[in-house]
């Protein structure tokens, strides 16, 4: 059999785990001498109602949640939440921006969107943030005159999983409440919660199963609900009811808890953001060392630090892929919807993955050229 400690998975989520799972897996059977595995555990039961607490308390300790914030576990992905922040945010005339840098924008957009077909709400604005220079990818300056008058928020993908773009520094977007998708950099970057109205985050890249999510967001926004909404999917109701008013992924919530304590225990997200700046470093290096072999079709000034894509000589993609998994450097495909290849290192990834693929890299164009 393989041995883990030689394969690193440099898949988009999801992904890499911490090395925790060794506790995980002794819980799984045993929880805490209860007799009883974790998954067993009733959501209503004293142990799950501390596990649920300790999570909570781990979030707001290490992510530095202001006391005028709920933080709320949700079951289902980042998508699920793309319904839920206009369900929770916006009433019948309420417009809505959106800024568009690529897929998961987009996406985010489109889900939005449905609602104003639907006549629920008004209008949900599309606004271009990309930019070009020198022919890559860049991100634009956003102004607050750009969004239609006063809009219930204007919604960002913080960080583009698939396109490799990241905000090094948030749009100011003034007295409308910032949404931010963190499904891909929760954790891995230092950011101040007060400037956002609300930020999600889906688990199965930072901090453990998928199927589950983070919402953060400001109790004074969390004001009504469109009609038709589900307690389910309404945010102060999930709050009010320690997030379990069905029964909620308690397994994917204990993981969380584990991996915010493996994130305390090694220096806390600053540790994380310069572990996240370290590994990206190393890749982005050796693609702008390649004497172009390497391409990033991101500008240097809004590269990714979890996502790296990245394009080589496309009739070589399918050796580089094959010898690379042969040496346990897994899940380097690019997106479907874009092909070349992607290196995603989130919290999970050790630096010693980054140096593997980066000897690897180096090592394969060198024989190639
Ligand atoms: N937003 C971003 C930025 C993502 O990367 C993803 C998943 N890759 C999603 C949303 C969707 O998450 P899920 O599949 O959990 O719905």
């Amino acid at each position: 059999m393989n041995d883990p400690a030689n394969i690193f998975n440099f898949g988009a989520g999801p992904a890499m785990m911490p090395t925790f799972l060794e506790q995980l897996a002794e819980d799984i059977i045993n929880y805490k001498t209860t007799g009883m595995s974790v998954a067993e555990l009733s959501h209503r039961a004293k142990e799950y109602m501390e596990i649920f607490a300790d999570t909570r308390d781990s979030f707001k300790e290490l992510l530095n949640v202001p006391d005028d914030y709920e933080i709320i576990f949700t079951s289902g992905g980042a998508s699920s939440e793309f319904g839920n922040i206009v369900r929770n945010l916006m009433s019948a005339d309420d417009i809505a921006a959106y800024i568009n840098t690529g897929y998961w924008s987009n996406m985010a957009f489109k889900t939005a969107k449905k609602f104003q077909d639907d006549g629920l709400v008004g209008l949900i604005a599309d606004i271009d943030g990309l930019d070009k220079k020198n022919g890559l990818v860049s991100l634009r300056k956003i102004s607050i005159e750009e969004f239609t008058p006063n809009p219930a928020y204007a919604h960002i993908t913080a960080n583009e999983t698939i396109g490799g773009i990241q905000y090094q520094k948030f749009p100011d977007t003034g007295y409308v409440p910032l949404v931010a998708d963190m499904s891909s950099e929760l954790f891995t970057r230092e950011f101040d919660v007060s400037d956002f109205g609300l930020v999600y985050a889906c688990a199965q890249k930072n901090f453990g199963f998928a199927g589950f999510s983070v919402v953060i967001a400001k109790k004074k926004i969390l004001e009504g609900v469109l009609p038709g909404t589900l307690d389910i999917e309404n945010y102060a109701k999930l709050a009010e009811n320690d997030s379990a008013i069905n029964t909620p992924p308690t397994v994917a919530v204990y993981t969380a808890g584990l991996v915010a304590d493996y994130i305390k225990k090694n220096g806390g997200v600053r540790e994380m953001a310069r572990q996240a700046e370290q590994r990206s470093r190393i890749i982005y290096e050796v693609i702008d060392n390649s004497n172009g072999f390497y391409k990033s079709p991101v500008h240097p000034d809004v590269r990714s630090k979890v996502n790296i894509p990245f394009i080589l000589p496309e009739e070589l993609k399918s050796e580089f892929e094959k010898e690379a998994a042969d040496n346990g450097l897994l899940t380097l495909g690019g997106h479907r919807s874009i092909g070349g290849l992607r290196a995603s290192m989130y919290v999970g990834m050790p630096i010693q993955g980054a140096e593997k693929l980066a000897r690897f890299m180096v090592y394969f164009a060198d024989k190639k050229k």
